[in-house]
């Protein structure tokens, strides 16, 4: 078998791995760069893959398939330019928010996956057999994988960590005797760049959203991403605890409506309700075939009224709801959970939400946690599944690895082939 990290052997985002026999050619990830607003030192680097994207050269040896570890940008987001005519392998949840993300953005384009991928079902494409495993990380339904040909075994992690509410599959990945001791492993090193960092994990960051709740007298107003579903029930289960309703927006409810029934949702947990930015719902209206998005929750719906005067709520927004919360919240003597990653405080957009509640006296406080691997995870990863050689891919601090682990780890640029 032959790798090529196409993108990904010095930089976070952006990933493009392929993993090749004679006879079949897989790609692993077909990542967006992160803006690089947050990185302006680095420069772009444009992907080159034949016979991967619409405009790519087109040689003789066709791509078998793309293989999606989840739906993260910084793996997904090339997709739309990639061939049609390649199978499209993804998880079923992963698929169903990336499509109603592309639903609520009017950018990007649905996928249609040629096959599911499955926790632990091996699958063939051609030479290669390839094992997913569900993994821990912040997006929902993330994959890791064993893929094989002959006797060679390749891991690929995707990107992971042990501190989520899942942390239990990443351990069971690396501990799991299919994968000891695989001929090469290509693992994220996200965080590797903090010094004795130790990530602090979702449950003891719910506790802590709990106490700030109970210390708020008004509402609550959380600033995170939809899609970041661990959070999203650390932050219902806070609220249930401080005897607040948990309100989302009827994006966040489409997100929901994807999950299995245990997460919470408006159609089946009584203290989940849904509210209708106006904006977002005005387009959903006027757009063909989107007004169904919004009217299957009409019935889980808080009222105008209760809306404006309660102040017993625990709401998650987005930064671009502060004209509603102006108009049609109660804010005084509200709080401000900040879950997202720092750096986005830079964005003005950001700025300006935050300011707002500034000026009206409102506590912000920063709750969050990585939704990557700290440095004892990956010593515990590499400890117990004890690869023969390590490759390190998303990641800016490659030779940290070097330091870690010595020479078991090989240094590879971007685009040049490696065998084995
Ligand atoms: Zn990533
Ligand atoms: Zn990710």
């Amino acid at each position: 078998m032959k790798i090529i990290v196409h993108r990904g052997t010095n930089q976070i985002g952006g990933s493009c791995i392929e993993i090749c026999t004679e006879q079949a050619r897989i790609i692993f990830d077909v990542g967006e760069e992160l803006p690089n607003k947050f990185q302006p030192e680095r420069e772009k680097k444009l992907l080159i893959v034949d016979d991967l994207f619409i405009n790519s050269k087109t040689t003789d040896k066709k791509i078998d398939g793309i293989i999606i570890s989840h739906n993260h940008g910084d793996h997904i987001g090339l997709i739309d330019s990639t061939k049609e005519d390649i199978p499209l392998f993804i998880g079923k949840i992963s698929a169903d928010v990336h499509n109603t993300i592309c639903d609520f953005t009017s950018k990007g384009k649905k996928i249609k996956a040629h096959k599911y991928l499955e926790h632990e079902k091996p699958f063939n494409i051609k030479d290669i057999i390839i094992t997913p495993f569900l993994v821990d990380h912040s997006a929902y339904d993330s994959y890791a994988f064993l893929i094989e040909n002959n006797s060679k075994r390749i891991l690929y992690t995707g990107d992971f960590r042990t501190h989520g509410a899942k942390g239990k599959l990443t351990e069971w990945f690396y501990k799991n005797p299919k994968i000891n001791n695989a001929d090469v492993l290509l693992i994220e090193g996200t965080n590797l760049y903090k010094e004795n960092y130790i990530a602090e994990t979702e449950i003891h960051l719910g506790k802590r959203a709990e106490e700030f709740m109970q210390q708020t007298k008004g509402n609550i107003f959380v600033l995170q991403s939809s899609a970041n579903i661990d959070r999203l029930v650390q932050i219902y289960k806070a609220a249930k605890q401080t005897n607040r309703l948990f309100l989302v927006d009827i994006f966040s409810a489409n997100i929901l409506a994807q999950m299995p029934s245990s997460i919470p949702n408006p159609k089946t947990f009584k203290d989940v309700k849904v509210f209708y930015p106006y904006w977002l719902t005005q387009r959903l209206f006027n757009e063909e075939n989107k007004s169904s998005l919004a009217n299957k929750f009409s019935k889980y719906k808080l009222e105008k009224s209760e809306l404006k005067h309660r102040n017993d709520l625990c709401i998650l927004v987005r930064e671009s709801m502060l004209s509603d919360i102006k108009k049609n919240m109660n804010y005084s003597e509200s709080s401000v959970i900040y879950s997202k990653w720092e750096g986005y405080k830079t964005d003005e957009k950001v700025e300006s939400f935050l300011n707002f509640f500034r000026k009206n006296n409102c506590v912000i406080e920063s709750i969050h946690t990585s939704g990557h691997a700290d440095t004892n995870t990956i010593k515990d990863f590499i400890k117990h599944s004890n690869p023969k050689k390590i490759i390190p891919v998303h990641t800016e601090t490659p030779k940290k690895y070097v330091e870690l682990f010595g020479n078991i780890v090989v240094e590879i640029k971007d685009g040049v082939e490696y065998s084995l």
